[in-house]
């Protein structure tokens, strides 16, 4: 198992323009943590999966990912490196099966690196791909297009496909948003049965869902770190618990 931080952020700032959606942000994630980042509207959350992830550069402060600088590294090569998201809006094939998106993000389609003839025949990655349908409970669906799924089937492949390929960190960007209190559920069950050593973090305004399958909570508030605790710290502080009623 992995020992150390998966992620170290040092003093990172992403401004746009005169607006500075996060400042001065410094914290680690312990490898094979589950770490739930939560705070209001516009607090800077999903700015920070950006950064983490290259989807936008830094633009100050530095990121490393399991020891190494990656602050300069593109956003496909952290992919390589084993840093995975999701996204708010989906990103899935809405006509292909379930089988047939995970399979493509089993043979790194998104990566640009797909070649149809040494897909054929190729057992090793049909047997990944069972395997993943199997991890977000969706082997039901699986021969089903994408386009009939209720959202909350949704939401678990978009979570397959990002455990496709050997992830060492996973950001999950609010996947509980819009799902019925079954749907819930369901992912909790799913985020809860995850290898143990997966770590990752989670984006979720719910704190409740937070509470049930995370190790510990970072607080952002007006693009900075409030505060850090564990699900019941977090749970009984009266700052965060004004933060949340006041809506910022
Ligand atoms: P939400 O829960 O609504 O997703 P959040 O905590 O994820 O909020 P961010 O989306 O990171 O917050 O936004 C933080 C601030 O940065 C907001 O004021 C937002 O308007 C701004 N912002 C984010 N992305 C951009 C962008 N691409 N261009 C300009 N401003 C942006």
């Amino acid at each position: 198992l992995a020992t150390g931080d998966a992620l170290e952020l040092e003093g990172v700032t992403r401004t746009f323009g005169a607006l500075r959606a996060i400042e001065d942000v410094s914290f680690s994630v312990a490898a094979g943590e589950r770490r739930a980042v939560i705070g209001a509207n516009g607090a800077g959350k999903t700015t920070l999966f950006n950064v983490v992830t290259g989807d936008f550069p830094a633009t100050a402060g530095r990121v490393r990912f399991f020891g190494e600088d990656i602050t300069e590294v593109p956003a496909y090569d952290r992919i390589r490196m084993g840093l995975r998201r999701t996204y708010q809006s989906s990103l899935l094939f809405r006509n292909l099966t379930v089988w047939d998106n995970l399979f493509l993000a089993v043979r790194g389609v998104a990566r640009g690196r797909f070649d149809f003839r040494r897909a054929r025949g190729a057992h090793p990655s049909r047997a990944a791909t069972d395997e993943l349908l199997e991890r977000v409970r969706l082997q039901s669906v699986a021969q089903r297009l994408v386009s009939s799924l209720s959202h909350g089937q949704q939401r678990q492949l978009e979570i397959g496909m990002a455990l496709a390929g050997a992830p060492r960190l996973i950001l999950f960007d609010e996947p509980a948003a819009g799902l019925s209190p079954a749907e819930r559920r369901e992912l909790v069950t799913l985020l809860g049965a995850l290898p143990e050593h997966m770590g990752f973090i989670l984006i979720e305004h719910d704190l409740e869902i937070a509470l049930r399958v995370v190790d510990r909570v970072t607080v952002m508030h007006n693009g900075r770190v409030l505060k850090h605790g564990t699900p019941q710290e977090i749970e009984n502080d009266a700052e965060v618990a004004a933060i949340y009623m006041g809506g910022g």
